[in-house]
């Protein structure tokens, strides 16, 4: 896409953003996650050359060539998938500027564990199931709070900043938004949380009104 054109569109976008988060208050501040996880690093490189700094990839693999092949950037990368306890020491080798997907408590003890080992720590959102969907990975609505509590005391090597969840996979505004209630409203009993990461290409605005404050953005970040 023509540079020009593709500035126009990010501008959309931003100005989308402006309004929804208008709506909330003048002092609420969303950050753009630009997911780049069917995009290749030209991609990246060009929206990086109209000001996008934070990233994110939902396979490690993906991380570790795309963080590594651009690493001459000051870019930021983030951790957004399923992650499998046998890539653990894969992921925390990228030192990710947020994992966005943990998603247990069992999870977090492992990875833990290999913290301490390496001396590292790692900021982290403890993922929600809001929509209790079981495709999505998370913690329940009922157990997010208890879980959230449990991981800050037994996992000191993690940073939790706050949640992160997908909104309900329908058509349905009233399901969609209901889930977004329900994941801030934890958020907003969370001790110290500051993030509630809500809000994909399809949904973002409403998202935003719910009162996420990071949204990840894959395909309207990246036209095709
Ligand atoms: C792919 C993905 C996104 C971005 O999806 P789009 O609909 O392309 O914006 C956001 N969050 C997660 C967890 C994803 O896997």
């Amino acid at each position: 896409m023509d540079t020009v054109i593709y500035k126009q569109h990010i501008d959309k976008i931003i100005e989308n953003i402006e309004k929804a988060r208008l709506h909330v208050s003048p002092h609420h501040i969303v950050k753009i996650v630009a997911v780049s996880k069917y995009s290749d690093e030209e991609a990246i490189k060009s929206l990086y050359e109209i000001g996008q700094r934070a990233f994110a990839e939902n396979k490690v693999q993906d991380l570790k060539i795309k963080s590594q092949s651009l690493d001459e950037l000051p870019l930021e990368w983030h951790f957004i998938g399923n992650l499998q306890k046998n890539k653990i020491n894969q992921l925390i080798a990228t030192a990710p500027s947020l994992f966005q997907s943990l998603d247990s408590l069992e999870l977090a003890l492992a990875l833990q564990k290999r913290l301490e080992k390496n001396s590292q720590n790692i900021d982290a959102l403890l993922q929600i199931n809001s929509a209790k969907e079981e495709s999505k990975s998370g913690a329940t609505p009922e157990m997010a709070e208890d879980i959230y509590v449990q991981i800050k005391e037994s996992c000191p090597n993690i940073n939790l900043r706050g949640v992160m969840s997908i909104g309900a996979y329908t058509d349905r505004e009233s399901e969609i938004q209901k889930s977004f209630e329900i994941t801030h409203s934890i958020y907003e009993h969370l001790k110290d949380a500051t993030i509630c990461s809500m809000g994909m290409s399809g949904d973002y605005e409403l998202a935003i009104r719910c009162g996420s404050n990071m949204v990840r953005l894959g395909s309207v970040m990246f036209p095709r």
